[in-house]
């Protein structure tokens, strides 16, 4: 039986200069983490390249899957090991590869060889691998500008890999390659996406929900962190703090004019996220707005909000229109725990006519009506915490 690799390749961090070895060591070491289940497996890393090879050839597609999901990588496959000689690299083409072919119309071949003392040079290597689909395959077109197939061969310095279905890879950062940043996470669909933005970028994630109960119900809480396992698919382990905001929305609610609520409860989140950003080493926080969505996400409302941030705020879904943001959330499989109608926010505190364009001078003298210092030890003292893992076994 042939032996079968996943071929890994690196994503930008090829880009990196010195500090490459840095982010190299990190994705190998989030491959390593990703297979652990897996048990026994060889990795290697050559040119850019990871190669993965289970020690059961029948984990391969299970190991593949679990990859898929590990960010650095620009794109993988699962390829079949050849000798370095024509005779098998054809072999492998015959055997392994017109099989796959089954239903495909039209193909080019594309050989590479890093390997310079190989004896064929790569147009001549193509034209044998193309020849011999050929010779099997007749009906099959060679399209060399939009084929559906691209047959590769690559003639390395151990072996030729010959492959015929590479995919993307999930693109980014190897995560944890950029710090920690601090994810407000709601039970909504654009924070999940925001985090995962993030978390492609290669920032470790940190989660902080803020809930109302008893306004809003257990299966809410329950909701969000079904969504934090969601985005363990791609961070593996995520910390979760949850506060409980309610005293405080209805310390709002009672002395503050209504237009202002939402707004003042957003700067109270961002002071609670401001503490636990800095308990947890974060250097950032991360919400999922985009702009003119609703009355809290203009550009007076995020201004005055984000005042009172002590660190940078980063809004990766900020230019993004809902469509794109929602296809997102289905790409990462959030979309349909999201639109559970388990709301965060309970319409008890939504105001009816929020303000458009808050003027800061009047939500401070909404706020001096408020013992804010209270309001936060008294929201600190509510929190919690948990270790989320990821929700499926792959
Ligand atoms: P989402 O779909 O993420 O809930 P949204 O469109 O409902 O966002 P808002 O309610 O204005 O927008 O919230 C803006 C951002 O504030 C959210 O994306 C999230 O990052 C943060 N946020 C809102 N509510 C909560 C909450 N209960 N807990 C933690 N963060 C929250
Ligand atoms: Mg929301």
């Amino acid at each position: 039986m042939t032996k079968r690799v996943i071929l890994m390749k690196y994503g930008e961090l090829i880009l990196k200069g010195a500090n490459k070895y840095v982010f190299e060591d990190l994705l190998l070491k989030n491959i390593k983490k990703r297979l652990s289940p897996l048990e026994r497996y060889e990795v290697r890393v050559m040119q850019s390249t990871v190669y993965i090879t289970p020690e059961e050839d029948s984990l391969t597609e299970d190991a593949f899957e679990r990859l898929k999901t590990v960010f650095g990588v620009a794109s993988m496959c699962i390829a079949y090991q050849a000798d370095k000689t024509l005779d098998d690299i054809l072999r492998v083409v015959r055997e392994n590869i017109v099989p796959e072919l089954e239903g495909v119309k039209s193909f080019k071949a594309d050989a590479r060889r890093s390997d310079k003392s190989f004896p064929l040079t790569s147009p001549e290597l193509s034209a044998e691998a193309g020849g011999a689909v050929l010779s099997l395959r007749p009906d099959i077109k060679v399209d060399l500008y939009h084929p559906e197939v691209t047959l590769m061969v690559e003639v390395r310095d151990r072996a030729a890999y010959v492959h015929a279905a590479t995919q993307k890879g999930a693109g980014g950062m190897p995560y944890t390659s950029s710090g920690k940043a601090l994810l407000l996470l709601s039970g909504g669909i654009d924070s999940p996406v925001a985090g995962y933005m993030m978390a492609r970028r290669g920032a470790q994630i940190e989660a902080l929900h803020f809930e109302s109960y008893p306004y809003t119900s257990e299966r809410a809480l329950e909701k969000v962190m079904k969504l934090g396992r969601q985005l363990c698919r791609y961070t593996d382990t995520m910390n979760v703090t949850v506060i409980n905001l309610t005293e405080m929305q209805l310390e709002i609610k009672k002395k503050c004019n209504e237009e202002y609520f939402t707004i003042i409860l957003r700067r109270f989140m961002m002071r609670l996220a401001n503490i636990i950003a800095a308990q947890r080493g974060c250097l950032a926080l991360v919400t999922g707005e985009s702009l003119a969505q609703v009355a809290s996400q203009t550009m007076p409302a995020l201004a005055v909000t984000d005042s009172v941030a002590e660190i940078p705020v980063l809004r990766p879904l900020i230019g993004m229109d809902k469509n794109d943001i929602v296809e997102i959330a289905r790409h990462i499989d959030t979309f349909d725990t999201s639109i559970l109608p388990y709301e965060d926010c309970c319409t008890v505190f939504t105001p009816r006519h929020p303000k458009l364009r808050p003027d800061e001078q009047k939500v401070r003298a909404e706020e001096q009506k408020l013992d804010s210092d209270r309001l936060i030890s008294e929201a600190l003292a509510t929190l919690r915490e948990e270790k989320l893992a990821c929700d499926r076994n792959f």
